[in-house]
Order: structure tokens, then C-alpha cells, then sequence
């Protein structure tokens, strides 16, 4: 008899202790965690509103077709490389002589300006204006070109009439060196600002790959 009781108790308590249905979990949320970031460093800006050289060259009205054609795309390259964000920086790393004291950034507002030596009545400001005239000398006797620094003209001998990047250095050296009173007189010549134009021109055209935009005519 005590085994029966101690069985229906066995029974009662299995019962009783029947353990409630454990709820279902609840999923647990999956967190994807914020990934880390090392910032990389912004590039440095162009600085906002640095106003850059503008360039004209005039009466090409008197030129072949195929030298004028040659001087507008010369334009047009000095106008590109002027105008890039890069160039301004480029030209503030030069070590340059012969500046009258002026400084390179000082040099660069001098171009924006636009206000050349010559009081020549169409000496617009704000833009660099340079008149081509063409002419050969006799002999090659290697001169490139001329001009004076009171005058918008420039004379291009055409022995040396080559390629467009030399068109547009050639241009720079004139229109921005001389044509704004700056010379070269010196042993180091090629620390003037004329010829570091030139190279300002020409590291730039390279640079910037200026043979693909502009190809050669
Ligand atoms: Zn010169």
C-alpha cells in the first residue's frame, strides 16, 4: 500500500514539476558593428577664390591661317595652365632673381591685375592682352623672339615657330616676364622670372597632360 501512495506522489510531483515550456528565446539582435574609419587626410583645397591670369593674344587678324591658328591654341594652353588650382602653388616653390624686390605671390596678383608697363589704351585690366607680330630674321641666330617692356607687341620669329607647348611658353615669357617690366640680365638667367615662366609653362603642360586636351595641330 505504501508503494502505491509513494507512486501516486511520485506521479503528483512529476506533474507539479513538470517545468513550464522555456519561451523561445528571442533572437537575439544582430549588431554589425559601426566599422572603424581612419579618416584619410582631406586633400588640401584649392583655396577658394584665388583669382588666377587671364590671357589674350591680339592681332591675329594679320597672321596666316596657320600661324593664327597656332597662337590661338598657344592661348588657349596658357589659359588652361593659368587657371588650374596647381599651377599658383607651382609657382610659389620657385626660387626666383632679378624681381625687383617683389615677392612670387606678389608677381602672381601682378598678373591677375592684368596692368602691364605699356599705357597703351587697350591694355584691358584683369586680362594679360599680348599682340603677335610675326617676322624671320635673316639669319638663325637664335633669338626666339622680342618685345619691349612698354609695348603689348611681341615679335615671333618664325625659324623658331614650333611646337604649341613652346608657342605657350613662349607666350609666358613675353606676355607675363617682360611685358610686366621684368628682365634678364643675369649670369643665372634662368632664375628670372621670364624664364621661370617658361618653365612654370612647360613643367605644367607636362603635368597636366596638356597634349592629350590640346593635340598638336
Ligand atoms: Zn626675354
Amino acid at each position: 500500500m505504501k508503494r502505491f501512495w509513494l507512486w501516486l506522489k511520485g506521479l503528483f510531483r512529476k506533474k507539479s514539476a513538470a517545468p513550464a515550456p522555456e519561451p523561445a528565446p528571442a533572437p537575439a539582435p544582430v549588431v554589425t558593428p559601426a566599422p572603424v574609419v581612419t579618416p584619410a587626410p582631406a586633400p588640401e583645397p584649392p583655396a577658394p577664390g584665388v583669382p588666377h591670369p587671364r590671357f589674350r593674344i591680339d592681332n591675329l587678324d594679320k597672321l596666316s591661317p596657320w600661324y593664327r591658328a597656332r597662337f590661338e591654341r598657344g592661348q588657349q594652353i596658357l589659359n588652361r595652365i593659368f587657371a588650374d588650382p596647381t599651377t599658383r602653388p607651382l609657382w610659389l616653390t620657385y626660387e626666383l632673381a632679378e624681381t625687383s624686390g617683389k615677392t612670387n605671390a606678389e608677381i602672381w596678383d601682378m598678373w591677375v591685375g592684368g596692368d602691364q608697363v605699356s599705357s597703351d589704351s587697350e591694355d584691358e585690366l584683369s586680362v594679360t592682352d599680348i599682340k603677335a607680330i610675326m617676322y624671320r630674321s635673316t639669319f638663325g641666330n637664335g633669338v626666339i623672339g622680342y618685345t619691349y617692356l612698354d609695348s603689348l607687341y611681341i615679335w615671333v620669329n618664325s625659324r623658331y615657330f614650333a611646337t604649341e607647348k613652346f608657342i605657350a611658353s613662349n607666350l609666358g615669357h613675353e606676355g607675363c616676364g617682360h611685358q610686366y617690366g621684368f628682365t634678364h640680365t643675369i649670369r643665372d638667367y634662368k632664375k628670372t622670372v621670364p624664364w621661370r615662366i617658361n618653365r612654370l609653362v612647360e613643367e605644367q603642360y607636362d603635368n597636366l597632360q596638356l597634349e592629350k586636351e590640346f593635340p598638336p595641330l
